[in-house]
């Protein structure tokens, strides 16, 4: 806990708790919908202070933090946000920092309905005004940018440990690790497989719920810090995984799991289906969305995008954003099954998106030159809860139909790429292809830990940024009962 957080309980001066709870959860101002599904600017516009620190006198400060249980890396959230409400900026910016090194990104992308707001006592337990549970993650993202308009200050440098640790993957957990390990005075490269460092935060994730900047931001510090990166770097073509373990004192795999999954319906090969990686990295990382961008993309009238998870619909957004008169998503379930986050399906509504639910789709359509021109579906129906507790969806007899359309963008998840571990013959993977560690993220080949989405499957980005802080720990443990390499 913070040394020096305001008091809590009774002070004189400020509000007791039955005045707390009479104030409403203050809403995020948003772009217009018409004017935001044509540009790729942020949907969200970011608390002003006035706002934020209203939304901070919500916190009850509740004797249990049941707010910061619900955060995977247990940021002291009701620390933080007490400064904020006692206007210490500074203060809440590093308590902030000393729990989360991207609150920038965590403000924006984490699912905070499921997590630390999930158990925010007001959202539904307390006789509050509107039952809302306190803005943790607005809250988060207003310090985050306040700090990065006003505080600019890089860790001091620890004394150099003559140790080597190659980080390959840039993604959240690479991110985190290479930040926690530089600090710890260790010599630190991360090999990227793009030309970018960032992993789903750049590619990914798009301009309109994440700006690059905010990343590239982070990566900027992390070189500042002295990390090296090296880009066009794949690990399993570039270099092998044993080659750098040799070079290397320790070595943090967390390449993600970036495969994408396909439907295996006919007519998927046809020209306009797209997996939504592909799609999005098109778009966001190569700038096929602007007007001078090098990389082409199809710029669809009638988009299906299959899938109802955040990529589903961060490509059914994109695809509006990029001219599509129709951007429709066909997901087999019903919408209380939709696994992507509520804001942002509430978003892709507001901006015109059309969502076929309990659809299946049964096989894309084309032109005798091979391009789409539409995708047969069936209408599904929701039956007994399969293993993951979710009602099963279940084929409607003769409820076949087509939608018309030019492009398809194929959302149903992806898995471990083979690329790095099919040249590894001692990492020892599960059924999946995914990498075995111990629970300090070890693997099965001494001083090689790995760590996000190449061990969990396709989780979140708090979690892999988790791993990363958790597992350099770890890879420091391992460290020091090494000798240092002479050399
Ligand atoms: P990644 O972010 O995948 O990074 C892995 C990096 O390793 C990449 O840069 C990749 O290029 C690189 N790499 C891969 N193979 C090699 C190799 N052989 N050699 C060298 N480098 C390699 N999570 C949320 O919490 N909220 C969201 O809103 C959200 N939205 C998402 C939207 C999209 C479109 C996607 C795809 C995912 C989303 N997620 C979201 C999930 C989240 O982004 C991931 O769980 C998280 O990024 C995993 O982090 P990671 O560091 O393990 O891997
Ligand atoms: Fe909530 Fe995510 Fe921030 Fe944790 S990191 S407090 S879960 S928004």
């Amino acid at each position: 806990m913070y040394p020096d957080r305001p008091a809590r309980g009774p002070v004189p001066g400020r509000m007791n708790n039955k005045e707390r709870l009479l104030i409403a959860r203050q809403p995020m101002p948003e772009r217009d919908a018409d004017v935001r599904s044509c540009s790729f600017d942020e949907v969200n516009l970011g608390l002003t202070a006035d706002v934020a620190r209203t939304e901070a006198t919500r916190c009850l400060e509740c004797r249990k933090a049941h707010c910061v249980v619900g955060c995977p890396v247990g940021v002291d959230i009701p620390g933080f946000i007490t400064l904020v409400t006692a206007g210490r900026m500074e203060e809440a910016a590093r308590l902030l920092f000393d729990g989360n090194s991207l609150p920038g990104v965590t403000g924006r992308v984490c699912p905070q309905e499921t997590q630390c707001e999930g158990e925010c006592p007001r959202g539904g337990k307390m006789p509050g005004v509107d039952g809302k549970p306190v803005g943790i993650g607005y809250l988060e993202r207003y310090v985050a940018d306040w700090a990065a308009e006003h505080l600019d200050v890089l860790p001091e440098p620890a004394p150099p440990s003559g140790k080597k640790v190659a980080v390959i993957g840039s993604g959240p957990a690479g991110l985190t690790a290479a930040g926690e390990l530089i600090k710890s005075g260790h010599e630190v490269t991360v090999y990227e497989a793009f030309h970018e460092p960032g992993g789903v935060l750049l590619y990914g994730i798009p301009e309109f719920r994440l700006p690059k900047e905010i990343v590239r931001r982070e990566v900027d510090r992390l070189v500042r810090q002295g990390v090296k990166i090296e880009d066009n770097a794949i690990v399993g073509r570039t270099y092998t995984l044993p080659e750098l373990r040799e070079q290397y004192d320790a070595v943090f795999v967390a390449v993600g799991a970036g495969l994408p999954v396909f439907m295996d319906v006919p007519g998927e090969n046809l020209k306009g289906v797209f997996s939504a990686n592909e799609y999005l990295t098109r778009v966001n990382l190569m700038g096929a969305w602007r007007q001078d961008g090098e990389t082409p993309v199809l710029h669809g009238r009638r988009v299906a995008v299959v899938g109802g998870g955040n990529v589903a619909m961060d490509a059914v957004r994109t695809a509006r954003r990029l001219g599509a008169e129709e951007a429709v998503i066909v997901y087999r379930r019903s919408k209380t099954e939709l696994p992507a986050r509520a804001e942002e399906v509430h978003h892709a509504e507001q901006e015109g998106v059309r969502f076929e639910l309990l659809t299946a789709p049964l096989r894309v359509l084309g032109d005798d030159r091979r391009w789409v021109t539409g995708l047969e579906c069936r209408r599904m129906e929701l039956g007994e809860p399969d293993g993951s507790g979710r009602r099963w969806p279940v084929p409607v007899a003769g409820s076949e139909f087509v939608f018309d359309c030019d492009t398809v963008i194929v959302a149903i998840g992806t898995r471990a790429n083979p690329l790095l571990t099919s040249t590894a013959p001692d990492l020892v993977l599960n059924r999946w292809g995914y990498i075995e560690t111990d629970d300090g993220g070890e693997s099965s080949m001494p001083g090689v830990f790995a760590g996000g989405d190449i061990v969990r499957g396709a989780a979140t980005v708090i979690l892999a940024m988790g791993d990363g802080k958790r597992i350099s720990a770890s890879i420091n443990r391992y460290l020091a009962q090494t000798p240092v390499a002479a050399g």
